[in-house]
């Protein structure tokens, strides 16, 4: 059996929710602390502000680095690789990601060092058994942390369903590893990731979760106020309570299975006890991302073969702008190709041609080039593509991102 407990926050008190779910598991007592190095793992992929469900709530992060001190390991860092959409030496990289989700603050208040585990010294490993990554390149940090301590967040995810625990390990590694997962096989991927880099213990913020097809921020309506916490050492057990509430049938969740298979935990629900809240009594179903497209995408048509989450977390974003600044009748007209497909038939309008794997294509219509591309790029491309005018959907940008000036002067200089 594993176990894995479910707190629902009281009265906002976060601090409180953490202990007690960590507390309910036994979890931590069992954790070799004593001369440890310990890897706090937030998810702050990209730029969000916390209280968003994107990112870790920066009062989680803090409550976990609180009690991981008070076992008094040899050393405690908080650390992440963004993804490579925010992965830039100048501009966007996982330390403005950190800073903007205040983990860089409260890291800074309790004394604990913050690393950038993409510009970390990288380790290559082998890993037997493997079903794609059979060698690899990995956050030395990760690597040498004899605790890693997982604090993700659930979100829906265009390839995986959901991405929870197990997906969270993606940031322990660098750029070029990250897109290999994506042409592999993500699923497979990420277990044999998890294979190298397993979690010792993993806290779900499940304050806030984000459903449908999201883009790079969650609008109030992607947002699934849950109010939980939940806890437990088996990072496999783990994610399947989670599936299960937020609505999914874990047997659907195919990186679940392939780790439960792998031996790396137990998807089994009925050889997993839940303590504290009761799932049925915490289930609040999300939209899944596919569902949630059908309605974004408006008709557009999308060739791609085993485009990675870069390509198509800036496509998705665009899909919103566009919708939001009212254009959503024009999407029929809008044919997208990524990744690499083996041919494109013929097509009646200019297709967008995205990033550099789609490059052979770049002369059958207009050519976003980048890997990946820059969503505001492409979504001029769009724009020119369906002859729409660019102020009107860089107003509809600049009402969605509060941070917005600061994001397209980033994003032009990436
Ligand atoms: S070009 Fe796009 S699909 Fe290809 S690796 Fe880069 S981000 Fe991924």
């Amino acid at each position: 059996m594993s176990v894995v407990s479910i707190v629902r926050l009281q009265s906002r008190d976060v601090e409180a929710a953490v202990r007690k779910a960590v507390s309910l598991t036994d979890g931590f007592e069992n954790v070799a602390w004593e001369g440890a190095k310990v890897l706090i793992k937030p998810n702050t992929v990209l730029p969000a502000k916390t209280g968003t469900g994107i990112v870790t709530d920066e009062r989680v992060v803090e409550a976990v680095t609180k009690l991981v001190l008070e076992r008094h390991p040899k050393k405690v860092v908080v650390g992440e690789g963004s993804s490579v959409g925010y992965d830039f030496r100048e501009t966007w990289n996982s330390m403005h990601c950190m800073e903007i989700a205040g983990v860089t603050e409260v890291a800074k208040r309790l004394g604990v060092e913050v690393v950038d585990l993409n510009r970390d010294e990288q380790v290559e490993v082998n890993v037997p058994d493997a079903f794609v990554m059979e060698r690899f390149a990995i956050a030395k940090t990760a690597l040498e942390a004899d605790v890693i301590i997982s604090l993700p967040v659930i979100k829906t995810h265009i390839r995986t369903g959901i991405t929870c625990g197990l997906k969270n390990m993606k940031g322990v590694l660098p750029g070029n590893e990250k897109k290999r997962t994506h042409k592999l096989g993500l699923d497979r991927g990420i277990v044999d990731l998890n294979r190298v880099a397993k979690p010792t213990f993993t806290i779900v913020d499940g304050i806030v979760g984000v459903q449908g097809a999201w883009g790079s921020q969650a609008e109030a309506a992607d947002r699934v106020p849950l109010g939980l916490i939940f806890a437990g050492s088996d990072v496999v057990a783990v994610d399947a309570v989670c599936a299960a509430a937020a609505g999914f049938d874990v047997r659907e969740i195919l990186h679940v299975q392939l780790a439960a298979e792998a031996n790396l935990g137990i998807c089994d629900m009925d050889l997993i006890e839940v303590r504290g809240e009761r799932i049925d009594d915490v289930r609040q179903p999300f939209i899944p991302f596919l569902q949630a497209a059908k309605d974004l995408y408006g008709g557009a048509k999308v060739i791609e073969k085993d485009s990675c989450t870069g390509c198509m977390g800036e496509t998705v974003s665009t899909f919103i702008y566009l919708n939001k600044a009212g254009f959503h009748e024009k999407l029929p007209d809008l044919t997208l190709i990524m990744g690499t497909p083996e041919e494109i038939p013929p097509l009646k309008e200019k297709p967008v041609v995205l990033g550099r794997c789609a490059k052979e294509y770049r002369d059958r219509g207009i050519f976003v080039p980048g890997c990946p591309p820059h969503g505001l790029k492409i979504t001029d491309a769009v724009c020119q593509a369906l002859e729409i005018d660019q102020d009107i959907v860089h107003r509809a940008i600049a009402e969605l991102h509060s941070f917005s000036a600061d994001y397209k002067e980033r994003r032009d200089v990436a």
